[in-house]
């Protein structure tokens, strides 16, 4: 389906203009019904005022109009229309007065039954909408979570996880591994961040009982490879298309703690795009560059007499919302595993310098991989933001 809708939104961008105008000469004015295009603009509007990512098709088709908010399938239509592939804002063809209805699905695509099917009347408030739907995905999340069985463990840490949680960074199938170990410096194998991100893309988008932390993951590849990866990506991978966030991560769906929450996103819902973990992290803790600074000065044990400004700056700015992700979603799968290790383990030399230069080199990145300042960035950054928020790493 992510093939599907890519296709579809490059052709619908190449039609806008005509169809919008041949729907705008068939609609009424001032219709006293509820129109679907006006339900459909108000549901992902009050979607993206929650700090979810949402992508749209342009009109509808075959009768329904889609929506993808965060990790949900959206689908909105008039019940038993007929013809039920009009356009369902054509009252020349279609009863105007049947009230149209929502659909929310989880996962995104659906390969074998959907963890969640929730339907909402489109004359909700779009603000009561929201909160519905959040309430019923952070169940369904929850719902399937508690039905995992962590039958396989991580080739490096060992930590247990269901074998399809675990996924493989190289050209080897056989070492699989947990969200934590991605870079670990132990992977004796040809690096393939291209298989990697193909890989989390269908798990991200299929199986809605995902570790949380893999969206770290993605982060710091998207937020490495820029757009050179996600060039790369659109070629490498036969008729697999990538997934928005690769050209832009702000798009990236992170999840956040369904439990006791830091301020810093306790105006969330059961996840928010990047941009806006980021917006409410930083909005919460304006200092945590500082922060991190004087972290890395205490761990480089710097000549506290020297100026500050002489002393080399190893933060790496394009990867700072990788760092805000990581903190926030690992911090998310300790609340969500409990009874496991918090994967907090990836500040324990996780992030290697040899193997993080590899995968940069083949995402194409600007970026140093195996500089100081990349691994001083994650690991001391991660750290100084989850302290920030209130929770204990241990390293
Ligand atoms: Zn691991």
């Amino acid at each position: 389906m992510t093939r599907n809708r890519a296709r579809k939104q490059a052709v619908r961008a190449a039609m806008a203009d005509s169809s919008s105008y041949a729907r705008a000469s068939r609609i009424a004015k001032d219709t006293p019904y509820i129109l679907t295009e006006d339900a459909q603009r108000q549901m992902l509007a009050a979607f993206a005022a929650a700090g979810w990512p949402t992508v749209s098709d342009g009109f509808p088709e075959g009768g329904q109009w889609s929506g993808y908010p965060g990790p949900l399938w959206s689908t909105l239509s008039r019940p038993d229309q007929h013809p039920w592939d009009a356009d369902p804002d054509d009252g020349d063809q279609v009863d105007l007065a049947v009230l149209p209805e929502f659909t929310f699905i989880a996962p995104q695509i659906v390969r074998t039954r959907e963890a969640m099917v929730h339907r909402v009347q489109a004359t909700t408030p779009p603000a009561d909408l929201v909160a519905e739907v959040s309430a019923e995905l952070a169940a369904a999340r929850a719902r399937e979570i508690a039905g995992l069985d962590d039958r396989a463990a991580c080739v490096i840490c060992g930590d247990p996880y269901p074998a399809h949680h675990l996924l493989a960074p190289t050209v080897s199938d056989k070492l699989t591994v947990c969200p934590a170990c991605v870079f670990d410096g132990d992977l004796f194998a040809q690096v393939h961040p291209t298989r990697l991100a193909v890989a989390l893309d269908r798990l991200l988008a299929e199986d809605l009982a995902h570790p949380a932390g893999w969206s770290a993951v993605v982060a710091l590849l998207a937020c490495a490879g820029g757009q050179a990866f996600f060039e790369h990506l659109g070629q490498a991978a036969g008729l697999y298309l990538p997934a928005e966030h690769w050209s832009d991560p702000s798009l990236l769906w992170i999840w956040l703690p369904p439990g006791p929450r830091p301020a810093a996103l306790a105006g969330l819902g059961p996840g928010a795009g990047l941009k806006a973990v980021v917006d409410a992290v930083e909005h919460a803790h304006p200092d945590l560059r500082e922060r991190f600074r004087v972290a890395l000065a205490e761990d480089l044990e710097d000549d506290p007499d020297e100026p500050e400004a002489d002393r080399e700056d190893y933060l790496v700015e394009a990867l700072w919302p990788a760092v805000i992700a990581y903190a926030v979603a690992l911090g998310t799968q300790s609340q969500e595993r409990p009874g496991h290790r918090p994967p907090w383990h990836v500040l324990s030399d996780s992030f290697e310098p040899g193997t993080l230069a590899d995968h940069f080199e083949e995402l194409g990145s600007d970026l140093d991989g195996g500089g100081l300042a990349v691994t001083f960035t994650l690991e001391v950054g991660v750290r100084t933001v989850a302290e920030a928020l209130g929770w204990t790493t241990g390293f």
